[in-house]
């Protein structure tokens, strides 16, 4: 029985992050572990309220309040059984996962202190770390074999569910390493790559195979695929980036996409774990941010990790615009009632590092220096208007004004899976939305080939990947004519509260 009173006899309070100035010398994890006694306290805040909005509100349906009361007895083992009962890789969803399950506790009615349900979800994946991560083969062969193109969370979860149930899943992926976006994408001080490096073995153990350099479509035909295995799950992404090629300047020297920065840091940091170093951009520019004044453009996850980038790489100065107004600091009922999602100002620890955020401004122009080298961005403040569910951006006159640049990063979002001879050659084809459209059970236009992830509902989470993987491995599971039903946590027409 959980403790009613917790929540009045314990504030929330999350670990110290480690201090500013020590953690931009380093690429490690922010965020210490909480250490047992506070991780304890915390989860005793969980009243369990009978109606738990938290699992609504949690994409894969975690059992929150379970594990809450299991963490606050001691009971850390029976914690690691009811967290991985829904959840294959709480190890990446409790260190990034913006928890909307916190936007949904009961105890934030009303503007009060939510429980801290992602740090206790990232201690008890940490307990189970610390136990080594138990393989958990199945019990039989099944002798049916499915391909997974793409090794991101939707594609690991997919492999993970299928191989526990006696398939022979192969995961083909075009990079030199497994992990998708978590992988080279999402800095090491988010998330140390051992996390992933930890998990990759269970699967192993578990008899998932991993092909990496293989870039279906190109290195190995879909024909080809389809021929050796029984059924092809596309966990390929949402990867193309959103350009402004409208803009006067958008060809000068310095003004890159910022997942072209980002992962070619990531690749050097790599390198120091004996992974090749890429340390340039395709075009040969060096990527490195020292000295330079930077400005990033977009305001979300992409924009914030080319921040603490920047200040890693030690940038003289930056600026991070974002086109739309500051939001409210906390939720506005009227507009965003609890328990749904709230538009709020969100800051990540990036933005503690240093750098200004400059709110309601648009570029005009990328001001060349007379070489063919950006040396500014001339941004001009503006309102933003939807008119017939088109966005109208309005400059306000006279607001004109440059900022230094020698470096700009274009993160302004994803158009969806990049446009691949994959597609074609599968038969599936982009929608409006540059994503692969799903049959309510996960087939894509092409029978025996499904489709998870941000490859299907656009950029979008950790967890989101995670709980369609999950759901897509049911479904294949039961084309395969497998026995009994894997879980499934979510269904493609689903909206959640917390729609992304
Ligand atoms: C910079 C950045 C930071 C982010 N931070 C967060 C965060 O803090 N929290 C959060 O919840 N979400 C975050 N996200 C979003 C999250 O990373 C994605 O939603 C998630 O990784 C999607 O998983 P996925 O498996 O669908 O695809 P991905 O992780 O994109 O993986 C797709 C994989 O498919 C491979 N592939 C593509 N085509 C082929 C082919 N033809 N052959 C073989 N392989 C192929 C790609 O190389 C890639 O490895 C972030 C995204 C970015 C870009
Ligand atoms: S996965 Fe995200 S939404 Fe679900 S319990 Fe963890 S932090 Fe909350």
């Amino acid at each position: 029985m959980p403790d009613p009173n917790g929540f009045l006899r314990y504030d929330r309070r999350l670990p110290a992050r480690r201090p500013v100035p020590v953690r931009i010398t380093d690429w490690r994890e922010v965020y210490p572990p909480a250490g047992e006694a506070l991780i304890r306290e915390q989860a005793t805040r969980c009243m369990d309220c009978g109606i738990p909005f938290c699992h609504d509100g949690c994409p894969l349906g975690n059992r929150i309040p379970d594990w809450n009361d299991l963490v606050r007895t001691g009971g850390w083992d029976a914690a690691v059984e009811s967290l991985h009962a829904t959840n294959n890789f709480p190890e990446f969803t409790g260190r990034l996962c913006p928890a909307p399950c916190e936007a949904a506790c009961v105890l934030g009615i009303g503007g009060g202190q939510p429980v801290t349900i992602k740090q206790v979800e990232v201690e008890i994946a940490d307990a189970a770390a610390r136990g080594g991560l138990a393989p958990r083969p199945a019990a039989a062969p099944t002798g049916r074999s499915v391909a997974v193109v793409g090794s991101g969370p939707a594609g690991l979860a997919a492999a993970q569910q299928l191989a526990r149930a006696g398939h022979a899943v192969t995961v083909y992926e075009r990079d030199d390493a497994i992990g998708g976006l978590l992988r080279y994408g999402i800095p090491d001080f988010k998330l140390e790559k051992q996390h992933i490096d930890l998990r990759l073995a269970q699967l192993e153990a578990e008899g998932v195979r991993f092909r990496t350099g293989v870039n279906v479509g190109v290195d190995v035909t879909a024909e080809q695929l389809r021929e050796a295995h029984d059924a092809v799950l596309l966990a390929c992404g949402a990867l193309q980036g959103r350009d402004t090629p409208e803009t006067p300047g958008r060809a000068l020297r310095g003004v890159h996409q910022a997942m072209a920065h980002l992962v070619a840091a990531n690749r050097v940091v790599a390198a120091g774990e004996g992974r090749p170093a890429l340390a340039v951009l395709p075009d040969g520019t060096p990527i490195d941010a020292a000295g330079k004044h930077v400005v990033i453009i977009g305001g979300g996850d992409t924009a914030a990790d080319c921040l603490g980038v920047a200040h890693r790489q030690g940038a003289a100065g930056v600026h991070q615009l974002d086109l739309y107004p500051e939001p409210p600091h906390a939720r506005d009922a009227a507009r965003d009632p609890w328990p749904t999602w709230p538009w709020i100002l969100r800051s990540y620890p990036a933005h503690e590092e240093g750098g200004d955020r400059v709110f309601a401004a648009a570029v005009l122009e990328f001001v060349d220096d007379g070489t063919g080298q950006v040396r500014a961005v001339r941004i001009a403040e503006v309102t933003v208007e939807k008119r017939d569910g088109r966005r109208i951006v309005t400059a306000v006159p006279g607001s004109e004004r440059e900022l230094p640049a020698d470096l700009v990063l274009l993160a302004i979002g994803f158009e969806g899976t990049e446009e691949q001879p994959l597609l074609a050659q599968f038969g599936v084809a982009r929608n409006a939305r540059g994503a692969i459209d799903a049959r309510p059970d996960w087939q894509t236009d092409a029978d025996g080939v499904f489709v998870a992830g941000d490859m299907h509902r656009g950029a979008s989470l950790i967890v989101w990947a995670i709980a369609e993987g999950r759901a897509a491995a049911a479904a294949i599971h039961s084309y395969l004519g497998g026995v009994g039903e894997l879980p499934a946590p979510v269904d493609p027409e689903r909206q959640p509260l917390a729609a992304r």
